[in-house]
């Protein structure tokens, strides 16, 4: 069973003038294909033939994690993102935002410090629990909240090869801009359809 690169859900071009299209060329182009290509290589003749990419991320250690984990990061990041996002989220994840973090403000604020000051490459995971409380966790390198059992609703990623292209080394400018294009629709729809 291989692996495949899923289609990204906008054009190349499309996170213009916040995420550029030579970016976007790299990091899904080069950086997430590389990650299934390498998986596809790992993943025969180990315990994890013919296992979703799910149990991969929950279960496997190593390079197979590594790999297989970066292959759903990388896809989750991509449907967190769209052209004209941005805003505020609204309806039950605005609800659940104002209770636990007291604004969407001060959330934005929470989640911000989180990206800019996680040491080296990983990733910032908006989060709910099975009773549906939210939290904001920082992952190392590959990490992801699903072998914590938390489900994942939104996530920045901060390694430098998604932001070095556009901002060099200014961080927070990049976590500045990501707040400009998320897709808060599919950060609803992640909450309404884990917490039902
Ligand atoms: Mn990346």
């Amino acid at each position: 069973m291989a692996y495949e690169l899923p289609a990204l859900p906008y054009a190349m071009d499309a996170l213009e003038p916040f995420i550029s299209k030579e970016t976007i060329e790299f990091h899904y182009g080069k950086h997430h294909a590389t990650y299934v290509n390498n998986l596809n290589k790992q993943v025969p003749g180990s315990r994890f033939e013919n296992a979703s990419l799910e149990t991969i991320v929950k279960e496997a250690e190593g390079s197979i994690f590594n790999n297989g984990a970066q292959v759903w990061n990388h896809s989750f990041y991509w449907n967190c993102l769209k052209p004209e996002g941005g805003g505020e989220p609204e309806g039950k994840l605005k609800e659940a935002i104002d209770r636990e973090f007291g604004s969407f403000g001060q959330f934005r604020e929470m989640f911000s410090q989180a990206a800019t000051s996680l040491f080296g490459s990983g990733w910032v995971w908006l989060v709910c629990d099975r009773a549906g409380k939210l939290s904001i966790v920082q992952e190392q390198n590959a990490g992801n909240p699903l072998r914590k059992g938390l489900m994942p609703l939104l996530t920045c990623d901060v390694w430098e090869h998604a932001y070095y292209i556009d901002k060099r080394n200014r961080r927070p400018a990049y976590v500045e801009d990501f707040w400009k294009v998320v897709n808060w629709k599919a950060v609803e729809a992640y909450y309404l359809n884990r917490v039902a």
